[in-house]
Protein backbone atom coordinates (compact mmCIF):
# COMPACT_ATOMS: atom_id res chain seq x y z
CA UNK A 1 0.00 0.00 0.00
CA UNK A 2 0.93 3.53 -0.51
CA UNK A 3 0.78 5.59 1.87
CA UNK A 4 2.75 8.78 1.28
CA UNK A 5 0.28 11.88 0.87
CA UNK A 6 0.23 13.93 -2.49
CA UNK A 7 2.14 16.88 -2.37
CA UNK A 8 -1.27 19.79 -2.80
CA UNK A 9 0.91 22.61 -1.86
CA UNK A 10 4.69 24.84 -2.26
CA UNK A 11 5.81 23.72 1.40
CA UNK A 12 4.29 20.00 0.41
CA UNK A 13 6.80 20.35 -2.50
CA UNK A 14 9.52 22.20 -0.55
CA UNK A 15 9.57 19.54 1.92
CA UNK A 16 10.26 16.65 -0.50
CA UNK A 17 13.00 18.57 -2.08
CA UNK A 18 11.56 19.39 -5.46
CA UNK A 19 12.19 22.81 -5.06
CA UNK A 20 15.63 23.88 -4.85
CA UNK A 21 17.12 26.82 -5.94
CA UNK A 22 13.23 28.39 -6.62
CA UNK A 23 12.26 31.80 -6.16
CA UNK A 24 9.31 30.64 -3.54
CA UNK A 25 8.06 34.38 -2.74
CA UNK A 26 7.41 34.42 -6.70
CA UNK A 27 6.48 30.90 -6.53
CA UNK A 28 3.54 31.54 -3.68
CA UNK A 29 2.19 34.10 -6.81
CA UNK A 30 1.75 31.16 -8.93
CA UNK A 31 0.26 28.91 -6.22
CA UNK A 32 -2.31 31.47 -5.37
CA UNK A 33 -3.37 31.53 -9.19
CA UNK A 34 -3.17 27.93 -10.39
CA UNK A 35 -3.67 24.74 -8.81
CA UNK A 36 -0.88 22.66 -7.37
CA UNK A 37 -0.64 18.62 -7.24
CA UNK A 38 1.99 15.81 -7.51
CA UNK A 39 1.58 12.42 -7.09
CA UNK A 40 4.31 10.57 -4.64
CA UNK A 41 4.45 8.57 -8.19
CA UNK A 42 5.64 11.53 -9.90
CA UNK A 43 7.33 12.59 -7.39
CA UNK A 44 9.12 9.59 -7.39
CA UNK A 45 10.00 9.96 -11.34
CA UNK A 46 11.85 13.51 -10.45
CA UNK A 47 15.66 14.20 -10.33
CA UNK A 48 15.42 17.43 -7.94
CA UNK A 49 18.92 18.01 -9.33
CA UNK A 50 18.53 18.50 -13.03
CA UNK A 51 16.99 22.09 -13.46
CA UNK A 52 15.44 20.99 -17.10
CA UNK A 53 13.90 17.45 -15.60
CA UNK A 54 11.26 16.86 -17.96
CA UNK A 55 8.78 15.39 -15.73
CA UNK A 56 9.45 18.33 -13.23
CA UNK A 57 8.78 20.53 -16.02
CA UNK A 58 5.25 19.31 -16.18
CA UNK A 59 4.22 19.08 -12.94
CA UNK A 60 6.62 21.31 -10.45
CA UNK A 61 5.27 25.06 -10.55
CA UNK A 62 7.34 27.57 -12.31
CA UNK A 63 7.51 31.52 -12.02
CA UNK A 64 7.33 31.81 -15.96
CA UNK A 65 4.13 31.07 -15.81
CA UNK A 66 3.77 34.44 -13.80
CA UNK A 67 3.98 36.03 -17.59
CA UNK A 68 0.88 36.03 -19.46
CA UNK A 69 0.52 36.62 -23.21
CA UNK A 70 -1.78 38.89 -25.30
CA UNK A 71 -2.60 36.18 -27.29
CA UNK A 72 -3.63 33.74 -24.32
CA UNK A 73 -7.20 33.14 -22.82
CA UNK A 74 -8.88 31.45 -19.93
CA UNK A 75 -11.32 29.28 -22.27
CA UNK A 76 -8.49 28.39 -24.98
CA UNK A 77 -10.15 25.96 -26.71
CA UNK A 78 -13.52 27.66 -26.41
CA UNK A 79 -15.24 25.15 -24.23
CA UNK A 80 -18.21 27.92 -22.97
CA UNK A 81 -19.33 28.39 -26.34
CA UNK A 82 -20.87 24.97 -26.69
CA UNK A 83 -22.51 24.25 -23.13
CA UNK A 84 -25.81 23.83 -23.69
CA UNK A 85 -25.58 22.46 -19.84
CA UNK A 86 -23.80 22.70 -16.85
CA UNK A 87 -20.64 19.96 -17.56
CA UNK A 88 -21.73 19.21 -21.48
CA UNK A 89 -19.60 20.49 -24.41
CA UNK A 90 -21.41 19.77 -27.80
CA UNK A 91 -19.43 20.42 -29.93
CA UNK A 92 -19.35 18.10 -32.43
CA UNK A 93 -22.68 16.49 -33.47
CA UNK A 94 -21.81 12.88 -32.60
CA UNK A 95 -20.14 13.27 -29.49
CA UNK A 96 -20.62 14.84 -26.11
CA UNK A 97 -18.03 15.55 -23.37
CA UNK A 98 -19.58 15.23 -20.10
CA UNK A 99 -17.00 16.90 -17.24
CA UNK A 100 -18.22 15.75 -14.26
CA UNK A 101 -15.48 16.63 -11.96
CA UNK A 102 -12.57 19.44 -12.14
CA UNK A 103 -10.31 17.87 -9.99
CA UNK A 104 -6.96 16.04 -11.04
CA UNK A 105 -4.76 13.73 -8.96
CA UNK A 106 -1.56 15.74 -11.05
CA UNK A 107 -2.34 19.18 -11.89
CA UNK A 108 0.12 19.94 -14.88
CA UNK A 109 1.82 23.30 -15.50
CA UNK A 110 0.40 23.45 -18.89
CA UNK A 111 -2.97 22.42 -18.79
CA UNK A 112 -5.65 24.22 -21.26
CA UNK A 113 -8.10 23.75 -18.75
CA UNK A 114 -6.28 25.27 -15.40
CA UNK A 115 -8.73 28.14 -15.01
CA UNK A 116 -11.43 25.69 -14.64
CA UNK A 117 -9.49 23.13 -12.86
CA UNK A 118 -8.69 22.59 -9.03
CA UNK A 119 -9.89 23.17 -5.74
CA UNK A 120 -10.56 26.80 -6.45
CA UNK A 121 -12.54 25.79 -10.34
CA UNK A 122 -15.69 24.81 -11.65
CA UNK A 123 -15.75 21.94 -8.98
CA UNK A 124 -18.18 18.64 -9.38
CA UNK A 125 -21.46 18.30 -10.54
CA UNK A 126 -24.22 17.94 -7.91
CA UNK A 127 -26.88 15.23 -8.13
CA UNK A 128 -29.08 17.66 -10.28
CA UNK A 129 -26.55 18.89 -12.35
CA UNK A 130 -25.54 15.53 -13.16
CA UNK A 131 -29.17 14.58 -13.83
CA UNK A 132 -29.85 17.38 -16.34
CA UNK A 133 -26.37 16.33 -17.82
CA UNK A 134 -28.16 12.50 -18.59
CA UNK A 135 -31.08 14.02 -19.26
CA UNK A 136 -29.25 15.90 -22.20
CA UNK A 137 -27.62 12.93 -23.84
CA UNK A 138 -30.75 10.82 -23.51
CA UNK A 139 -32.52 13.85 -25.36
CA UNK A 140 -30.35 13.49 -28.22
CA UNK A 141 -30.12 10.47 -30.17
CA UNK A 142 -27.44 11.67 -32.16
CA UNK A 143 -24.96 11.50 -29.33
CA UNK A 144 -23.14 8.36 -30.34
CA UNK A 145 -20.43 8.79 -27.71
CA UNK A 146 -19.30 10.43 -24.32
CA UNK A 147 -16.34 11.26 -23.60
CA UNK A 148 -15.41 11.72 -19.43
CA UNK A 149 -13.16 14.36 -18.92
CA UNK A 150 -12.61 17.24 -16.73
CA UNK A 151 -10.40 17.41 -14.85
CA UNK A 152 -9.72 13.34 -14.37
CA UNK A 153 -12.85 11.35 -14.13
CA UNK A 154 -10.85 8.42 -12.78
CA UNK A 155 -10.78 10.77 -9.75
CA UNK A 156 -14.37 9.27 -8.87
CA UNK A 157 -14.80 6.36 -6.58
CA UNK A 158 -15.91 3.16 -8.40
CA UNK A 159 -19.16 3.57 -6.28
CA UNK A 160 -19.53 6.84 -8.57
CA UNK A 161 -18.25 5.47 -11.38
CA UNK A 162 -20.34 2.50 -11.54
CA UNK A 163 -23.26 5.03 -10.83
CA UNK A 164 -22.26 7.12 -14.24
CA UNK A 165 -22.04 4.12 -16.06
CA UNK A 166 -25.32 2.55 -15.05
CA UNK A 167 -27.38 5.79 -16.18
CA UNK A 168 -25.21 5.83 -19.52
CA UNK A 169 -26.08 2.21 -19.78
CA UNK A 170 -29.81 2.76 -20.06
CA UNK A 171 -29.41 5.52 -22.88
CA UNK A 172 -29.35 3.20 -26.30
CA UNK A 173 -28.14 5.48 -29.06
CA UNK A 174 -24.75 5.73 -26.94
CA UNK A 175 -22.43 3.07 -27.61
CA UNK A 176 -19.34 4.12 -26.50
CA UNK A 177 -17.94 5.58 -23.68
CA UNK A 178 -14.66 7.33 -23.28
CA UNK A 179 -12.17 8.30 -20.48
CA UNK A 180 -9.61 11.16 -20.49
CA UNK A 181 -7.33 10.31 -17.70
CA UNK A 182 -3.66 10.75 -16.06
CA UNK A 183 -4.52 8.07 -13.40
CA UNK A 184 -3.02 4.49 -15.08
CA UNK A 185 0.55 7.23 -15.05
CA UNK A 186 0.02 8.78 -11.75
CA UNK A 187 -1.32 6.52 -9.58
CA UNK A 188 -1.26 3.23 -11.08
CA UNK A 189 -2.52 1.60 -8.02
CA UNK A 190 -5.88 3.37 -8.36
CA UNK A 191 -6.60 0.67 -11.68
CA UNK A 192 -7.36 -1.74 -9.56
CA UNK A 193 -10.48 -4.56 -9.88
CA UNK A 194 -13.09 -2.49 -8.21
CA UNK A 195 -12.66 1.07 -10.74
CA UNK A 196 -12.12 -1.98 -13.74
CA UNK A 197 -15.42 -3.66 -12.66
CA UNK A 198 -17.20 -0.01 -12.65
CA UNK A 199 -15.69 1.09 -15.86
CA UNK A 200 -17.18 -2.28 -17.47
CA UNK A 201 -20.77 -1.62 -15.73
CA UNK A 202 -22.37 -0.05 -18.73
CA UNK A 203 -21.81 -2.73 -20.88
CA UNK A 204 -20.62 -0.74 -23.28
CA UNK A 205 -17.93 -0.11 -25.65
CA UNK A 206 -15.30 1.53 -23.23
CA UNK A 207 -11.83 3.53 -24.76
CA UNK A 208 -9.48 4.98 -21.69
CA UNK A 209 -7.22 7.96 -23.28
CA UNK A 210 -4.38 7.77 -21.64
CA UNK A 211 -2.55 11.21 -21.27
CA UNK A 212 1.58 10.87 -20.77
CA UNK A 213 4.18 13.26 -22.42
CA UNK A 214 7.63 11.72 -21.73
CA UNK A 215 8.76 8.28 -21.76
CA UNK A 216 9.83 8.14 -18.44
CA UNK A 217 6.47 8.59 -17.16
CA UNK A 218 5.55 4.72 -19.11
CA UNK A 219 6.89 2.58 -15.64
CA UNK A 220 6.66 -0.90 -15.18
CA UNK A 221 3.79 -0.08 -13.16
CA UNK A 222 2.43 2.40 -15.57
CA UNK A 223 2.46 -0.45 -18.28
CA UNK A 224 0.83 -3.11 -15.53
CA UNK A 225 -1.61 -0.49 -14.84
CA UNK A 226 -2.94 -0.29 -18.56
CA UNK A 227 -2.22 -3.95 -19.02
CA UNK A 228 -5.15 -5.12 -16.31
CA UNK A 229 -7.56 -2.17 -18.88
CA UNK A 230 -6.48 -3.34 -22.44
CA UNK A 231 -7.05 -7.16 -20.22
CA UNK A 232 -10.10 -6.53 -19.45
CA UNK A 233 -11.48 -5.80 -22.56
CA UNK A 234 -11.08 -1.48 -22.46
CA UNK A 235 -9.29 -0.20 -25.90
CA UNK A 236 -6.93 2.49 -24.68
CA UNK A 237 -5.51 4.95 -27.03
CA UNK A 238 -3.04 7.99 -26.24
CA UNK A 239 -3.21 11.57 -26.15
CA UNK A 240 0.13 13.88 -25.25
CA UNK A 241 1.23 17.63 -25.54
CA UNK A 242 4.34 18.76 -27.52
CA UNK A 243 6.12 20.63 -24.80
CA UNK A 244 9.04 22.40 -25.49
CA UNK A 245 11.77 21.13 -22.71
CA UNK A 246 9.77 18.07 -22.09
CA UNK A 247 9.08 15.91 -25.57
CA UNK A 248 10.17 18.25 -28.58
CA UNK A 249 12.59 16.00 -30.21
CA UNK A 250 12.26 13.29 -32.23
CA UNK A 251 13.91 10.59 -30.03
CA UNK A 252 12.08 11.56 -27.24
CA UNK A 253 8.44 11.11 -28.76
CA UNK A 254 9.85 7.93 -31.03
CA UNK A 255 10.35 6.32 -27.77
CA UNK A 256 7.02 7.84 -25.91
CA UNK A 257 5.01 6.40 -28.87
CA UNK A 258 6.88 3.20 -28.46
CA UNK A 259 6.20 2.67 -25.03
CA UNK A 260 2.57 3.54 -25.80
CA UNK A 261 2.75 0.67 -27.87
CA UNK A 262 4.44 -2.14 -26.54
CA UNK A 263 1.82 -1.43 -23.73
CA UNK A 264 -1.47 -1.98 -26.07
CA UNK A 265 -1.82 1.54 -25.93
CA UNK A 266 -2.20 3.00 -29.69
CA UNK A 267 -1.11 6.53 -30.02
CA UNK A 268 -4.12 8.46 -30.79
CA UNK A 269 -3.02 12.58 -30.84
CA UNK A 270 -0.29 14.87 -30.23
CA UNK A 271 -1.24 18.08 -29.15
CA UNK A 272 -0.09 21.25 -30.62
CA UNK A 273 -0.30 23.52 -26.78
CA UNK A 274 -2.89 25.28 -26.13
CA UNK A 275 -2.85 28.89 -25.55
CA UNK A 276 -3.37 28.75 -22.23
CA UNK A 277 -2.47 31.82 -19.61
CA UNK A 278 0.76 31.38 -18.36
CA UNK A 279 2.04 28.29 -20.26
CA UNK A 280 4.30 30.38 -23.40
CA UNK A 281 7.23 28.81 -22.06
CA UNK A 282 6.28 25.57 -23.12
CA UNK A 283 4.85 26.06 -26.76
CA UNK A 284 6.84 25.69 -29.86
CA UNK A 285 5.93 27.24 -33.59
CA UNK A 286 3.44 25.04 -35.39
CA UNK A 287 6.44 24.70 -38.35
CA UNK A 288 8.76 23.09 -35.59
CA UNK A 289 5.83 20.71 -34.29
CA UNK A 290 5.42 19.78 -38.12
CA UNK A 291 9.41 18.94 -38.73
CA UNK A 292 9.38 16.67 -35.25
CA UNK A 293 5.94 14.82 -36.83
CA UNK A 294 7.22 14.50 -39.88
CA UNK A 295 11.13 13.17 -38.52
CA UNK A 296 8.92 10.60 -36.95
CA UNK A 297 7.73 9.13 -40.22
CA UNK A 298 10.44 7.53 -41.12
CA UNK A 299 11.87 6.83 -37.75
CA UNK A 300 8.78 4.24 -36.03
CA UNK A 301 6.35 1.75 -37.10
CA UNK A 302 2.92 2.98 -38.29
CA UNK A 303 1.61 1.77 -35.38
CA UNK A 304 3.20 4.63 -33.76
CA UNK A 305 1.95 7.33 -34.97
CA UNK A 306 0.18 10.01 -33.91
CA UNK A 307 -2.17 12.74 -35.42
CA UNK A 308 -0.77 16.21 -35.06
CA UNK A 309 -3.70 18.13 -33.57
CA UNK A 310 -4.40 21.80 -33.21
CA UNK A 311 -7.32 22.70 -31.20
CA UNK A 312 -8.69 25.83 -32.67
CA UNK A 313 -9.15 29.01 -30.23
CA UNK A 314 -12.76 30.03 -29.88
CA UNK A 315 -14.53 26.66 -29.86
CA UNK A 316 -14.02 26.22 -33.35
CA UNK A 317 -13.26 22.30 -33.42
CA UNK A 318 -9.64 20.49 -34.15
CA UNK A 319 -7.46 20.33 -37.00
CA UNK A 320 -4.69 17.94 -38.03
CA UNK A 321 -1.79 20.21 -38.29
CA UNK A 322 0.81 17.66 -39.81
CA UNK A 323 2.45 18.78 -42.73
CA UNK A 324 0.71 17.74 -45.83
CA UNK A 325 3.35 15.14 -47.84
CA UNK A 326 1.64 15.73 -50.91
CA UNK A 327 0.86 18.89 -53.72
CA UNK A 328 -0.96 19.12 -56.74
CA UNK A 329 0.80 20.70 -59.99
CA UNK A 330 -0.70 22.66 -63.02
CA UNK A 331 -0.59 19.93 -65.10
CA UNK A 332 -3.30 17.98 -62.87
CA UNK A 333 -0.02 15.36 -61.58
CA UNK A 334 0.89 15.44 -57.71
CA UNK A 335 4.23 15.47 -56.16
CA UNK A 336 4.60 13.71 -53.12
CA UNK A 337 7.11 13.59 -51.09
CA UNK A 338 8.61 10.43 -48.91
CA UNK A 339 10.03 10.29 -45.33
CA UNK A 340 14.00 11.50 -46.67
CA UNK A 341 12.11 14.32 -48.57
CA UNK A 342 12.54 13.05 -51.74
CA UNK A 343 9.73 13.83 -54.36
CA UNK A 344 7.91 11.41 -56.61
CA UNK A 345 5.22 12.52 -58.75
CA UNK A 346 2.00 10.53 -59.34
CA UNK A 347 -0.09 10.62 -62.17
CA UNK A 348 -3.65 12.60 -61.46
CA UNK A 349 -5.80 9.68 -62.05
C1 LIG B 1 -11.61 17.21 -28.41
C2 LIG B 1 -13.05 17.21 -28.28
C3 LIG B 1 -13.80 16.07 -28.61
C4 LIG B 1 -13.18 14.78 -29.04
O1 LIG B 1 -12.66 14.88 -30.32
P1 LIG B 1 -12.11 13.56 -31.01
O2 LIG B 1 -11.52 14.09 -32.28
O3 LIG B 1 -13.27 12.65 -31.22
O4 LIG B 1 -11.10 12.95 -30.09
C5 LIG B 1 -15.16 16.13 -28.51
N1 LIG B 1 -15.78 17.24 -28.10
C6 LIG B 1 -15.10 18.34 -27.78
C7 LIG B 1 -15.84 19.53 -27.33
C8 LIG B 1 -13.69 18.37 -27.85
O5 LIG B 1 -13.02 19.46 -27.51
S1 LIG C 1 -4.69 16.04 -16.03
FE1 LIG C 1 -5.65 17.10 -17.79
S2 LIG C 1 -7.23 18.42 -16.89
FE2 LIG C 1 -5.85 17.79 -15.23
S3 LIG C 1 -4.29 19.39 -15.07
FE3 LIG C 1 -3.45 17.86 -16.46
S4 LIG C 1 -4.07 18.55 -18.52
FE4 LIG C 1 -5.37 19.65 -17.03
Amino acid sequence: MNVVRPFKSLSDLSEAGLLQGRDKAELEKVSARYAIAVTPTIAGLIDPTDPVDPIALQFVPDTAELHVTPEERADPIGDHAHSPVEGIVHRYPDRVLLKAVHVCPVYCRFCFRREMVGPQGLGTLDAAAMTAAFDYIRSHDEIWEVILTGGDPLVLSPRRLADIMGELASISHVKIIRFHTRVPVVDPQKIDAALIDALKRSGKTVYVALHANHPREMTDEARAACGRLVDAGIAMVSQSVLLKGVNDDPAVLASLMRAFVETRVKPYYLHHPDLAPGTSHFRLTIEEGQKIVAALRGRISGLCQPTYILDIPGGYGKAAIGAQPIRHMEDGCYIVSDFQGREHTYPPT
